[in-house]
């Protein structure tokens, strides 16, 4: 919203106003990255649009019109440098959202843009062709309207979706919504004891009523009560309860260990299993307890396992099947699938295709990214896209 406030004012003679219901803008913000705020990634336009599930097709001119690049020569041009960290992501050097967002209040303030804090909207009544926008007793008017007010997740933001009232009562439909960038729980969690314990790069296949709907790759952490972990994260989008989420807990599939279970028990029989075992980019303390939960002694010889231990043994080590018992609500996730639905939305000016003058940006649309700084990336592209849509549109 700031960012969009920010862009419009570059037209002469406009006057804008941001209308905050909390007491100052940007809560969420502050919180991103752990609040050192990963606002964008690495990559091109092309690699970005394969990092919001389906809407891919959509955020593209968007992001083509306000690209990752320009995110950093921005910031770099307001005195923030950034920093690429793990992964190709993009942070501000300072590893502070709270510089950033302070650039952006400033920006604002020299544009002359005007705030009301403290002011939740409650209505936005549209009437030949004027918006009434209702705030804190008071009514405000205006040919455009901008709703940037955020998804559902972490309510006590501010970003409680309240945005989905105001699309629904001017006629647009609201994709259900849901949260996304959210740890998983698991059904009676069988590793609660090895909570704390991470992964590289393990293949995580999601499995709805028996059939396989994804598959990604990526590093996961076992929780206290489930999953969680980047590639866990960006799947929430597309989990809910019952399904089941097969894991290559030793980064093997269980056929690969079947074959080198055969040629090492035919070649050093004497092996204990504990010890072929660590072959694999297995945490000892997994292979403890997989062992224990197979009821396999650990000094037993890899030349005395049965081959329904072995099968057992492999198919828990390379496709663990863990039936989702919840995906974590937004109260801890990150971002929102669903929202004001994206057919209804011009995807070149992020202006309404049933309301002339009203625009949306951010995350109350339904684009959720994944995490590395999609999401805020996303938020800033729509934001001035849908400032120069109005800018055009005079
Ligand atoms: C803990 C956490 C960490 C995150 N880390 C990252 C990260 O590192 N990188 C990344 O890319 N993304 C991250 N995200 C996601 C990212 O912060 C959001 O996607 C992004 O802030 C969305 O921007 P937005 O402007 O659409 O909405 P928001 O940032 O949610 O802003 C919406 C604003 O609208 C206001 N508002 C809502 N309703 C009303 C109303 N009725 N009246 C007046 N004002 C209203 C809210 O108070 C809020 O200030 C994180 C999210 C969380 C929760």
């Amino acid at each position: 919203g700031l960012f969009c406030a920010v862009n419009c004012a570059e037209k002469t003679g406009t006057r804008i106003l941001v209308i905050e219901k909390n007491i100052s803008p940007g809560k969420k913000f502050l919180l991103s990255g752990t609040g050192q705020c990963n606002i964008t990634h690495t990559g091109t336009v092309p690699e970005f649009t394969r990092h919001y599930g389906n809407a891919g097709d959509f955020v593209k001119p968007a992001l083509s019109a306000f690209t990752p690049a320009a995110m950093i020569n921005f910031l770099q041009e307001n005195d923030i440098p950034t920093v690429e960290k793990e992964n190709g992501k993009i942070f501000p050097e300072s590893m502070r959202a709270i510089d950033v967002l302070s650039m952006l209040i400033e920006l604002c303030e020299n544009r002359g843009i005007e705030f009301r804090f403290d002011s939740p909207v409650t209505d936005i009544i549209y009437k030949d062709g004027i918006f009434e926008v209702t705030s804190g007793g008071e009514k405000f008017t205006s040919e455009k309207v901008v709703v940037a007010s955020g998804g559902e997740s972490y309510p006590d933001t501010g970003s409680s979706g309240d945005g989905y009232k105001f699309a629904e009562s001017m006629g647009h439909s609201i994709t259900p919504t849901s949260p996304s960038l959210a740890p998983v729980y698991i059904r009676s969690f069988p590793f609660t004891e090895l909570s704390g314990i991470s992964f590289k790069n393990r293949t995580v296949s999601l499995f709805k009523n028996g059939k396989k709907n994804h598959s990604s790759s990526g590093d996961i952490l076992f929780t206290h009560k489930g999953l969680s972990g980047p590639v866990i994260l960006d799947m929430s989008r597309y989990i809910s309860r019952g399904d089941v989420l097969e894991v290559s807990l030793a980064g093997k599939k269980s056929e690969e260990m079947n074959t080198d279970f055969i040629a090492e028990s035919r070649a050093q029989g004497k092996k204990s299993i504990k010890t072929f075992l660590k072959n694999y980019d297995i945490p000892e303390r997994l292979i403890t307890v997989i062992l224990e939960q197979e009821g396999i002694d650990p000094l037993k010889n890899v030349s005395e396992i049965s081959k329904n231990e072995r099968v057992k043994l492999f198919k828990s080590l390379g496709e663990y099947p863990f039936i989702v018992e919840e995906k974590g609500n937004f109260n801890v996730a990150m971002a929102t699938t669903g929202g004001v639905c994206r057919d209804e939305i011009d995807k070149r000016t992020m202006e309404s295709k049933i309301i002339p003058g009203l625009y949306f940006a951010g995350e109350v649309i339904d684009v959720d990214g994944d995490t590395g700084g999609y999401n805020i990336q996303w938020a800033f592209s729509s934001g001035k896209t849908a400032a120069d849509g109005i800018k055009r549109k005079g």
